[in-house]
């Protein structure tokens, strides 16, 4: 059974680069009815937080990237590296080292001084091992005897054939003196012990890979395949960073994305599935394959992730993006924290704005005049449509709109024609004025689809405020 993890280090927010890897690893799994682990690499102490932990899942949920096992922790499972560490030592394959920090940093510059490698010289290879070593007052690491003939093939997925000099490969720590294990140790641990069958992470770890190698060939287990997804850059072709733009995903659920449309976008992060570009989760589930994901890197582009947020906007129901909007209704204060409103009705006023929000932060900005009792008036807007020769017909149209019992577009539209006819004048020089009126600005959904869903009374409100704005304004 296929068998697959994201394995995060948390030492930050979960961003883009790695909710791409998760979402690659979750896609894998599920188009093979494989597993799906979410493992938490917390060995580095000094950098990983529980907050960044909390932080992480949280980024998974809300992508619905649902794992099937786990979160496993590897700080929970010191003992297992030290029992594999033990067994190396034993088996000759991993030695103690007893160089303090001071030494090996006199030698690495030395070596770098010479023109040599800086890697570890080896010199505790051979040692014999000093008594006491274990819970005593001799503080020893424990090294790997890294193979140094030869070549390592990796047999990458994406990259291809990639060959590394074995000389070219450091006997690296795997204990460290105060015991705690370090990361090419105990991803393959983890990896060997939680069955993994594909690797698939940042081609930045892509280096490390020869040196795993060697560790699952000197604990005698099978080597899984490995896929290394190509780096994402911003828009000056250098390492996507903060410099770029938001790079947490939690970032962009604040900006009023939808996390559907987060997903589309980093799925085009390096894969592609003909020219297609919107995919619903069943589709991608369906065509995911490493085959499809492309060797160069992927550049991030805010625009397109932008335009994808408004498809998914479009084609989102009402209702759904009903819920959705009510945390950005209260942040926004348009509603009170807890305040409730007519859900149908509130579909009904999200329908009108669908083509036109790219985010709900936008969605929720125009609801305001729906929602809101009174509007502000943009000045510009005021000063141009709320003025004497638009008044006449702004209070002709209240006294018929109040006459009017089925307030419903049709009606609505049938009620401004009698007027424009009558006075000769194009539907803007009336519509624009009641869009000021009843919007506070120039730019809205068409007028009589507005004037249905924002109701009777407060339409008639806003009219006679707008005619007395005409009079204050002119006195
Ligand atoms: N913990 C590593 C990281 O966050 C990933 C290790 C791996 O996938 O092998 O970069």
């Amino acid at each position: 059974m296929v068998c697959v993890r994201f394995a995060p280090s948390p030492t930050g927010h979960l961003h883009i680069g790695g909710a791409r890897t998760a979402l690659f690893n979750y896609l894998y799994a599920r188009h093979n009815n494989g597993k799906f682990i979410l493992r938490i690499e917390d060995t580095d102490r000094s950098r990983s937080t529980e907050e960044y932990i909390d932080a992480i899942i949280e980024g998974m949920r809300w992508l619905k990237l649902e794992w099937d096992e786990g979160p496993f922790r590897q700080t929970d499972r010191f003992d297992i590296y030290r029992d594999y560490a033990n067994k190396l030592v034993n088996e000759g394959k991993a030695y103690y080292c007893y160089c303090s920090p001071d030494e090996l940093e006199q030698r690495r510059k030395e070596a770098l001084a010479q023109g040599k490698s800086p890697k570890y010289d080896g010199r505790c290879r051979n040692k014999e091992r000093v008594q006491g070593v274990e819970g005593s007052r001799v503080q020893a690491a424990v090294r790997f005897k890294m193979p140094q003939e030869g070549q390592t093939v990796v047999d990458d997925l994406i990259k291809g054939t990639v060959s590394f000099e074995n000389d070219q490969l450091d006997d690296l720590i795997i204990l460290r003196s105060d015991g705690t294990p370090t990361y090419n140790f105990t991803v393959v641990v983890d990896d060997v012990d939680m069955k993994i069958t594909h690797v698939i992470r940042g081609d930045d770890h892509l280096n490390n890979t020869p040196k795993q190698i060697h560790i699952y060939k000197a604990l005698g287990y099978e080597i899984p395949m490995f896929a290394h997804l190509p780096m994402i850059l911003g828009s000056d072709k250098t390492r996507l960073s903060k410099r770029h733009g938001a790079t947490s995903v939690m970032a962009y659920k604040e900006m009023g994305y939808l996390y559907d449309a987060l997903v589309n976008y980093l799925v085009r992060l390096g894969w592609a599935y003909g020219d297609q570009e919107v995919f619903s989760r069943e589709e991608l589930i369906k065509y995911f394959s490493l085959e499809n994901v492309g060797k160069s890197s992927a550049v991030f582009n805010p625009e397109k992730l932008l335009w994808l947020n408004s498809q998914y906007i479009i084609k989102s129901n009402p209702e759904e993006i009903g819920e959705l909007v009510m945390p950005f209704l209260e942040n926004a204060g348009i509603i009170q924290k807890g305040q409730d409103i007519d859900r149908k009705w509130l579909s009904k006023a999200i329908k009108t704005l669908q083509e036109r929000a790219k985010t709900l932060i936008e969605l929720a900005n125009s609801l305001r005049y729906y929602i809101a009792e009174d509007i502000e008036y943009d000045e510009k807007a005021k000063t141009k449509f709320l003025n004497e020769k638009s008044k006449a017909l702004l209070i002709e149209l209240k006294d018929n709109l109040a006459s009017i019992s089925d307030f419903s577009a049709p009606e609505l539209e049938k009620a401004f024609k009698l007027i424009i006819e009558k006075h000769n004048v194009k539907l803007g020089a009336l519509a624009q004025p009641v869009r000021v009126a009843i919007t506070g600005g120039t730019e809205s959904p068409g007028i009589f689809e507005v004037l249905e869903v924002l109701g009777k009374e407060k339409t008639l409100k806003r009219l006679e405020k707008a005619i007395k704005t005409i009079d204050n304004f002119s006195m």
